[in-house]
């Protein structure tokens, strides 16, 4: 299995007996799933066990585009945290992310808001308030090779225009706090900020496009 741990990072591990047929242990590894368990070295691969169940997100399983979203974002969290490095921020994230998704609350948002902290985790959030060129607070486009926002005079050439409520979007998720409720957006509005986000990961960490696209959690293989 591969996941996310609270003291460890992303991992990946091999959990002995998962395989046998509709054992209690198979029922458990049914993403997406948060467990309580013990992660030891192995000679070759780690070993998972003595899990336990924490959160089913049991909800979730009736949604199908909340079970997308939560599939791309699983992917994009192991994709783009580095293994063995503990983030307890990523992780509280991951978790938020999930129960948003399961109260089905403004899936496509909650994906935005999820790529933004994820980007903010990771340290390389774009910049959005001010033009990276000159400082200027008329900003314009965004910049993939810069990495945030450049006003008229400095974008040109450089990356592509960004309207006005593309940009309120943007300020909007970054304002947002854990526990606050997410904004509607229209769809043309999602798929820019999207398009910005990918940018950003793809720019920083090189992440392919596949890992963009949304997909069902992956069961253990
Ligand atoms: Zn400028």
């Amino acid at each position: 299995v591969v996941g996310l741990g609270r003291d460890s990072g992303r991992f990946s591990a091999v959990v002995k007996g998962a395989r046998k047929g509709k054992t209690r242990l198979a029922g458990l590894l049914e993403p997406p799933v948060e467990l309580e368990g013990s992660l030891r070295p192995g000679r070759n691969l780690d070993g998972l066990s003595q899990l336990q169940l924490r959160r089913a997100f049991a909800g979730l399983r009736q949604n199908l585009d909340g079970l997308l979203a939560a599939g791309f974002l699983s992917r994009l969290f192991t994709e783009a945290l580095p293994e063995r490095s503990p983030s307890e921020g990523a992780f509280e994230l991951f978790g938020n992310l999930l129960e948003r998704l399961t109260a089905r609350s403004n899936v496509a948002v909650t994906a935005l808001w999820g790529q933004d902290r994820l980007l903010l985790e990771l340290g390389i959030p774009p910049q959005i308030e001010i033009c990276l060129g000159c400082g200027s607070d008329q900003v314009r486009g965004y910049s993939p090779r810069d990495g945030g926002m450049l006003c008229a005079s400095c974008y040109c050439g450089s990356g592509f225009a960004v309207p006005a409520g593309v940009l309120d979007g943007l300020r909007n998720l970054r304002g947002l706090e854990a526990d606050d409720p997410l904004p509607t957006m229209n769809p043309a509005t999602v798929r820019e900020i999207g398009r910005i986000y990918k940018q950003q990961f793809q720019q920083h960490l090189g992440l392919p496009d596949r890992v963009f696209r949304p997909v069902l959690p992956k069961r253990p293989s």
